[in-house]
């Protein structure tokens, strides 16, 4: 069967396209933000049912955004992968036909120029190499992939467990020895990569963390990478998730983030929400919501 057409947004003259990977189990909801409690979610009425389940368990979803910009075919973030061995078994082993969708979607993997890290976890990385004759291979050989020079630090001056290990040894490090891997230093005011592309420091979740902001014609979206998980974290900025690196730091992250987005036209796109996944950022009570934006 074909793969159903990629959702998508307009920001200006841009398309920006969610290239689904798989949706996430409701135990890695109650898992990662361990905050979000059922009675926290049923506090937020708009959170369902697009964004927690019946239970009230937070939604959540593996996916990159895609889009051409100045020429380029950019992806941003390349999800869990194929065949890697990992402890969770939300990550483990998948079998998806993701490069299917990437393609249909006019990218195919050859023809990718730019892959954005938001930073170097095991699920924002995996498609940074595919199994090729028992080795990992580049996905993407053409491509230049940037990730923030901070990040890339951070983690070789870590004390990795043998998981870790064996994420950067199957993603990162093949990318790494094949000169494809470039990293940018980013700035507090941002880093501009492209004409409209921009990479904004956001640390917390990782030192490193960058947010991809779009720019065109004068509308902007803005990628959020980890540095906000889901939507119950506009309505709860202090809910962090269980692998922040810095929680205190992710948290101040997330209300300064959210309070520049308030009331403006800058479409959100959330790396990890659940379809409708898009939308715009409003005061409500003592926080925020998403007013959600579907995909055309
Ligand atoms: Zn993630």
């Amino acid at each position: 069967m074909p793969p159903a057409p990629t959702p998508s947004w307009t920001v200006g003259d841009l398309t920006v396209h969610r290239i689904d990977e798989v949706p996430l189990p409701p135990a890695t909801g109650r898992w990662l933000l361990p905050g979000a409690t059922p009675e926290v979610v049923a506090g937020q009425d708009w959170l369902r049912p697009h964004f927690a389940d019946a239970d009230g368990v937070p939604r959540l979803h593996s996916h990159s955004f895609a889009f051409v910009l100045d020429g380029l075919r950019v992806l941003v973030d390349t999800g869990i992968g194929n065949g890697k061995q990992r402890a969770d078994p939300a990550w483990h082993d998948l079998r998806t036909d993701y490069p299917r969708r990437l393609t249909a979607a006019g990218f195919p993997p050859d023809a990718v120029d730019l892959v954005v890290l938001t930073h170097l976890h095991a699920d924002h990385v995996g498609w940074n190499t595919r199994e090729a004759d028992g080795a990992w291979v580049p996905t993407f050989p053409r491509a230049r992939y940037v990730t923030a020079r901070a990040e890339r630090e951070f983690w070789a001056g870590y004390a990795m467990e043998e998981a870790r290990r064996q994420m950067f040894r199957d993603s990162v490090l093949p990318v790494e020895r094949a000169g494809l891997l470039d990293l940018v230093d980013v700035p507090a005011e941002g880093l501009r990569l492209l004409p409209g592309l921009r990479l904004l420091p956001t640390p917390g979740h990782t030192p490193g963390h960058v947010a991809v902001e779009l720019t065109s014609r004068g509308r902007t979206a803005l990628i959020t990478g980890d540095c906000v998980h889901h939507p119950v974290q506009l309505a709860h900025p202090a809910i962090g998730a269980c692998v922040d690196i810095d929680p205190r730091r992710s948290e101040t992250t997330r209300r300064e983030l959210l309070a520049s987005l308030a009331g403006t036209d800058t479409l959100l796109l959330g790396t990890h929400f659940a379809p409708p996944t898009a939308g715009h950022v409003l005061a409500h009570g003592d926080g925020y919501r998403l007013r959600p934006v579907p995909p055309v």
